[in-house]
């Protein structure tokens, strides 16, 4: 080692150091030669530094195999912190701790009106982290992050609720900077959108995969962007506002002044809307997508209408950031192929070619579960930067 640049050679190391760490922290386990081929780092410089930081008793390594071959699989230790995730969504909170071993250990989710008020959200939210963790055997001291999701865009610099936020009962509340007051833990906040997107990268439909798109559709339409296996979400925290892509400009009036934005035709509020004339009783998405699956004729229809509206909005997302996997999540997804082929047959009439051709159009494999995982792993992508692990 060089003795004239000492600062220069452990800034390295510890960049290194940092790189593979991020690597499994994100994976959950990893090979050596994974880590090596993911990272760009050469197989002896990997052996260093998992040997290193398993002397410390940061990782494990197990021995596995790969490809037919014996490997060695290395992971973080369970032992190394807690994180946990916390989501608002429009009906429910759900509240999920895990460690960095990619294991949840306790994970609950109770009814909640969120557009009533903040503070009931977020009195229930401080109960729920306190009962979670006693259920997993672990003091509030072990918790290295909180990841908060909430439904709505997330002003970067501030940490308000975008004007676009659906949410009347928050308005002037820091969601992130509340919570983190209240349970005395640092608290990394994101939109719903972005957060299934992390959740189905790390442990769901995305894994492996470094760009995908994931499109919720639920009252409001919002894609979480994976750009080079990072969430993309632009200075200003709006990227992936896919709802407001103007479909048609002589269209109904939409909730940001736009005119015919693709959440006029597929938001649930428009498709219920379609169907209440002549479907008596109190309908929800969750209805329709039943309804449709058992037959009935009308439900199917605007599920496939809004299948075709959506690959149009996919298409565009397509042409601009040829992404190798979208990712439906959301009440809708759960129409399965009712939904999917018209989505995959708009982005083959609108998509160029080329961009179309490396595209699979999958549902969801976590279901309501995305987000709150996706706040487990938002601590995790978070952690390196803020000084921790
Ligand atoms: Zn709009």
């Amino acid at each position: 080692m060089s003795t004239d640049t000492p600062g220069s050679q452990s800034s390295l190391h510890r960049a290194n150091l940092e790189r593979v760490l991020r690597a499994v922290r994100m994976a959950g386990s990893l090979t050596q030669a994974e880590i090596a081929r993911g990272t760009g780092l050469s197989a002896a410089t990997v052996s260093n530094i998992v040997r290193e930081l398993k002397e410390s008793g940061t990782v494990v390594v197990a021995d596995t195999s790969s490809g037919g071959r014996r490997a060695r699989s290395v992971s973080l230790s369970g032992d190394a912190g807690i994180v946990v995730g916390v989501d608002f969504g429009h009906t429910h909170l759900r509240v999920a701790v895990g460690n960095l071993a990619h294991r949840v250990l306790a994970e609950e989710s109770e009814p909640l009106d969120v557009d009533v008020s903040a503070q009931q959200g977020f009195d229930l939210a401080e109960r729920m982290v306190a009962r979670l963790l006693e259920q997993a055997g672990f003091q509030a001291d072990k918790v290295i992050g909180v990841g908060l999701g909430v439904p709505g865009p997330i002003d970067v610099e501030t940490g308000a609720l975008g004007s676009t936020a659906i949410l009347p009962g928050w308005t002037g509340v820091t969601p992130g900077q509340e919570l983190a007051r209240r349970l005395g833990m640092p608290v990394h906040v994101d939109n719903d959108a972005n957060l299934g997107a992390l959740g189905e990268l790390v442990w769901g439909a995305g894994r492996g995969l470094g760009d995908l798109a994931y499109i919720k559709v639920a009252s409001g339409v919002g894609a979480g962007l994976v750009i080079n296996g990072q969430i993309y979400r632009g200075p200003g925290g709006t990227a992936g506002e896919i709802g407001h892509i103007v479909l048609d400009e002589a269209g109904p009036v939409c909730r940001c002044g736009n005119r015919g934005c693709l959440e006029t035709f597929v938001g649930s509020r428009y498709l219920l809307n379609l169907l209440n004339a002549n479907h008596p009783g109190e309908l929800t998405l969750g209805k329709v997508v039943q309804l449709a699956q058992q037959g009935d004729l009308g439900c199917r229809r605007v599920i496939a209408d809004a299948g075709r509206q959506i690959g149009m909005g996919v298409a565009t997302l397509c042409n601009l950031l040829n992404p190798r996997r979208v990712i439906l999540g959301g009440d809708l997804a759960e129409a399965g192929e009712l939904v999917l082929s018209p989505i995959r047959d708009s982005v083959a009439r609108y998509a160029i070619p080329s961009a179309a051709r490396q595209l699979s159009v999958v549902p969801g494999t976590l279901g309501g579960r995305a987000e709150v995982l996706g706040a487990l792993a938002l601590v995790m992508s978070e952690m390196g930067e803020t000084g921790g692990l």
